[in-house]
């Protein structure tokens, strides 16, 4: 039997909707399509096809030829329509008669329209509506039509609804993944690497496309033996039991010619309801500071024990001979041990004063006194003080009478000097100790030189860092680190800056910068 030519129209473009469901998830090209056959089909002027959100709300998705005058009124009147469980009962009908009397009255009785709900599941999640000259009015047969496309069109708005939804939400992870500090690997249960997000690349040096089909065995290598237990130690012995089981292990990841990195992985499961693991995710963390901040921690208490010890030691030695009863001291002997016993204090209390200084610096800087200081009158008064102490230096100070004072804290300035000079009296045996200035344009530089082993090329990076003291050194000399740390805080909280002069021939020679007042 031969269909009727309408009919062929109708099979056909049912057909080319269905293969347009099929093919298009990009939600609003689909309902374009829709849009676009059903005005066709229907021979209509233009149409509109408006969806409904999960919070009720309406919104025009596609429209074709519709005056955007008409298009305001739709917006709040959609919004009217009440909702009802059973949309056969109340919305279908209401949204018809609606639909049609807008139209007349929007266009003064010269178009028709029909419109036509799109439900899913019970639920009306939008509609559908086309419009045509009055003249050609809607036949029980156009609804027939339009209402099949609506059937089709619903299902298809679902799909691409779950399909927008569920690219959203890839969108969302891969969002986090770019991201997130934390280096992150997606390994699949064979320990096949199925991602590694960009943190991780840089963690390790590489591209993550270098990463990606790798096995987690070949990219996780450590160097020396980490702690805790690695995820093959943990697989043998039936990991993971449970959906929390989650597994940390902390050490030096090795990565090809870079120094090996300290990381802590956190492996946790991704296991199916069914109870098959599915992914393992691990989460690698950089901790060079924390392994830098317990590095500091011991070092500051082995110092304290080691420089705080001696001293208290000593007095305590000295107090306990003086204060023997069988024994009467002579006034001679007295006067020396309590000589002793003051230096000894002055020591404790200086680096008790040099660690909160330090620990004040880490809390926030310290504020400068500032006034006029001549720095010539500071260099001979520390030159004066540190000359009594030592017979085998001679102290000189080398400045022009006519250096320009600046505005600075002298108190401080003076520590930073001292500082210095104490340090060649320490590390030279011998010889002269030069305090010199030079003056430039915008600046005045003063040095302190010695004539002693000198600083070596590869301490002079470290020697102002906190607790830095030369491995060399620290064998036979004492000292807590902080002697050249705190003169460069003091030196740049001035505005200057202090530095090592290299390719000294002899000794060891130290400069820092001070501002020169600008009149
Ligand atoms: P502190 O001054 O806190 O008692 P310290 O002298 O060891 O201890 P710094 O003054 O900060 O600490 O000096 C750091 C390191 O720099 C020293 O341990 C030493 O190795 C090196 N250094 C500093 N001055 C000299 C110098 N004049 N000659 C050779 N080495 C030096
Ligand atoms: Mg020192």
């Amino acid at each position: 039997m031969m269909l009727p030519d309408f009919r062929v129209r109708q099979r056909d473009y049912l057909l080319e909707i269905t293969r347009a469901l099929n093919q298009e998830l990009d939600l609003d090209k689909l309902l374009d399509r829709i849009l676009v056959i059903s005005i066709e089909l229907l021979a209509g002027q233009g149409g509109l096809i408006a969806l409904r959100d999960k919070s009720g709300a309406w919104r025009i998705a596609v429209s074709h030829d519709i005056q955007p005058a008409f298009l305001k009124l739709i917006e709040p009147w959609l919004a009217q329509i009440p909702y009802n469980e059973d949309p056969a009962k109340f919305e279908v009908p209401e949204i018809s008669r609606l639909f049609e009397q807008l139209t007349y009255t929007a266009s003064l009785g010269f178009l028709t329209g029909v419109g036509l709900p799109l439900i899913d599941r019970q639920h009306v999640i939008g509609l559908i509506y086309i419009f045509r000259n009055y003249t050609g009015g809607f036949s029980a047969n156009d609804r027939i039509v339009l209402s099949t496309f609506a059937d089709q069109a619903a299902v298809a708005v679902r799909n691409a609804q779950l399909y927008t939804q569920l690219s959203q939400e890839k969108q969302r992870a891969d969002a986090l993944l770019d991201s997130a500090g934390d280096g992150i690997l997606i390994l699949g249960p064979d320990h096949k690497i199925e991602r590694a997000n960009p943190a991780f690349g840089r963690m390790i040096g590489l591209k993550p496309s270098r990463i990606q089909n790798q096995t987690h065995d070949d990219i996780i290598r450590w160097s020396g033996k980490p702690q805790g237990m690695t995820l093959e130690t943990a697989e043998a012995g039936g990991w993971p039991l449970t959906r929390l089981a989650q597994l940390y292990v902390e050490g030096d990841l090795q990565r090809g010619e870079q120094p090996p990195l300290p990381v802590g992985i956190t492996y946790a499961p991704l296991i199916s309801p069914e109870g098959t693991l599915l992914n393992i995710i691990a989460t690698v963390r950089d901790i060079t500071r924390f392994r830098q901040a317990e590095e500091l921690k011991s070092t500051f208490i082995s110092i304290i024990s080691h420089e705080l010890k001696t001293p208290i030691a000593l007095i305590k030695g000295y107090v306990g001979t003086l204060r023997r009863e069988d024994a009467s001291w002579d006034s001679e002997i007295v006067k020396d041990s309590l000589k002793i016993i003051e230096e000894e204090s002055d020591h404790l209390a200086g680096l008790i004063e040099d660690m909160l200084d330090a620990s004040r610096l880490q809390a926030g800087g310290f504020t400068l006194r500032r006034s006029d200081v001549s720095l010539v009158d500071v260099a001979h008064h520390v030159a004066e003080r540190f000359q009594t102490q030592t017979s085998r230096h001679q102290i000189v100070v080398d400045m022009p009478d006519n250096l320009p004072v600046i505005f600075g804290d002298e108190t401080r300035l003076r520590q930073v000097l001292s500082n210095l000079v104490s340090n060649a009296i320490k590390y030279a045996t011998g010889g002269e100790i030069r305090i010199s200035a030079q003056e430039r344009p915008d600046q005045i530089i003063v040095s302190v030189s010695d004539q002693g082993p000198g600083i070596a090329i590869a301490d002079i990076p470290h020697v102002f860092d906190r607790f830095y003291r030369s491995p060399d050194m620290s064998r036979h000399t004492k000292g807590t680190g902080l002697g050249l740390y705190l003169a460069r805080s003091i030196i740049e909280a001035h505005g200057g800056s202090i530095w090592v002069e290299p390719n000294i021939k002899e000794g060891a020679k130290i400069s820092f910068s001070l501002p020169r007042p600008q009149d």
